[in-house]
């Protein structure tokens, strides 16, 4: 069956569900046989809807309002899709361990209503995300089954603000952003991991620099939100290969990059690899001063970084990781880094010759990124200028702003 007559399929039981739950609502309301007939008849389906559409333009206006005086409190509800339709087994990934997941069912309607509920009032945003596989390359009934529940769901529901799904950049083009847009999806994550075509080789990602390239482009063309995945450390991977990709990325000016880099997952290919000699994984101090250094360019280009190194809560468990820069709190070491980063190079425009003492001053709740954990920062500047500071706030200091004081 084409995508259209797929399309007309699922929009066509969609409706009729839709229409059973209105009467079936009104039965329960009043009984009456009349008023189950009218409500058919006048099509209580758009009525609702229409009230709907004025409840959402309220959360919206009372959110941008409120985004004045404090941070938008955001949630997903995050949908794993393993393997799904991933044409190859990309040397690093077994996406069964990083989502602790099996392969949903095809009707996820029931489980995105609890999921819902149970973030019922305590954000004022929610997204609905299809993350793992490579979502774009299921199977068009499957896919098309989903995006519609996730449609129905979210317009049945103020507080769900996007709908946001990750895939390969070969899996994109005109018809499927064409479909993606129909379906309210906002933003699309490519895995991107690297832009040297000899890693990508290497890694059997089974794609090129220049598929991530198109479809980045082609993505922005379509006004969706683009996110870039990017995976320092890969077999092969070098300084200057690394500086390739994030200047590359840089140059495409995604909104959101994931810098994930590299680890070895057990039950992986890379795993073998490894246990061969044939794959050296970036010490942990080494992937936190790669982080740390290109951070600041992707922030200084608004481009924010939305997630630094597989989290904790990204594992089933944690012996799934045998190898390579895995740390609890990698994203914390890496904006601590960032800080001593930034003192550093203040102190090298300072004359500290015959100092004791200096005070750091910092935005306001960034004392603990200045000092480092266990005060690392502090004792690696003053073995590498003799001077003991101490650190303080200031709140009329931009966020992520130093001031030295000697
Ligand atoms: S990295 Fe992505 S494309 Fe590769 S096997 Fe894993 S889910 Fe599939």
């Amino acid at each position: 069956m084409k995508i259209s007559e797929i399309k007309k399929e699922t929009e066509k039981t969609a409706k009729n569900s839709e229409r059973k739950k209105e009467i079936a609502k009104t039965t329960k309301n009043s009984g009456t046989k009349k008023e189950i007939k009218k409500t058919t008849k006048d099509s209580g389906i758009k009525k609702s809807d229409k009230n709907k559409q004025t409840d959402r333009e309220i959360t919206e206006n009372a959110d941008k309002n409120r985004s004045d005086r404090k941070r938008e409190k955001h949630a997903t509800i995050p949908i794993f899709v393993p393997h799904l339709a991933c044409p190859n087994q990309c040397v690093f990934c077994n996406q069964e361990k990083i989502s602790g997941t099996k392969t949903p069912p095809e009707n996820i309607s029931k489980f995105l209503e609890n999921a819902a509920n149970g973030l019922r009032g305590r954000f004022s945003s929610v997204d609905i995300a299809f993350f793992g596989g490579s979502f774009t390359g299921i199977e068009p009934e499957r896919m098309i089954s989903y995006l519609s529940q996730a449609k129905n769901f979210s317009a049945s529901r103020p507080e769900i603000t996007g709908i946001r799904l990750s895939t390969r950049p070969d899996y994109i083009n005109r018809e499927i952003l064409e479909l993606l847009k129909e379906y309210g999806v906002t933003a699309i994550e490519l895995g991107c991991q690297s832009f040297d075509d000899d890693i990508l080789k290497k890694t059997k990602r089974g794609h090129t620099s220049k598929d991530t390239e198109n479809a980045s482009r082609l993505i922005k063309k379509y006004g969706f939100e683009l996110v870039l995945q990017l995976m320092p450390g890969l077999p092969g991977d070098t300084e200057e290969s690394i500086r390739k990709t994030m200047t590359k990325t840089l140059d495409l000016a995604p909104d959101r990059v994931r810098i994930y880099p590299c680890v070895v997952i057990s039950g992986t290919p890379l795993e073998k690899m490894y246990l061969n000699g044939e794959f050296k994984p970036l010490s942990t101090e080494e992937a936190v001063e790669i982080a740390a250094q290109y951070i600041p360019l992707f922030e200084s280009k608004n481009i924010k970084v939305i997630k630094t190194g597989l989290h904790s809560s990204d594992l089933s468990q944690n012996e799934g990781v045998v190898a390579g820069p895995y740390h609890p709190a990698f994203g914390e070491l890496v904006r601590q880094k960032i800080y001593l980063n930034k003192a550093e190079a203040e102190l090298r425009k300072m004359n500290v010759e015959g100092k004791k003492t200096g005070i750091i001053l910092v935005s306001t709740g960034n004392i603990s990124k200045m000092t480092g954990n266990k005060k690392s920062n502090l004792k690696t500047l003053f073995e590498k200028t003799g001077v003991c500071f101490s650190v303080k706030e200031d709140a009329s200091l931009r966020q992520d702003e130093i001031k030295i004081i000697l």
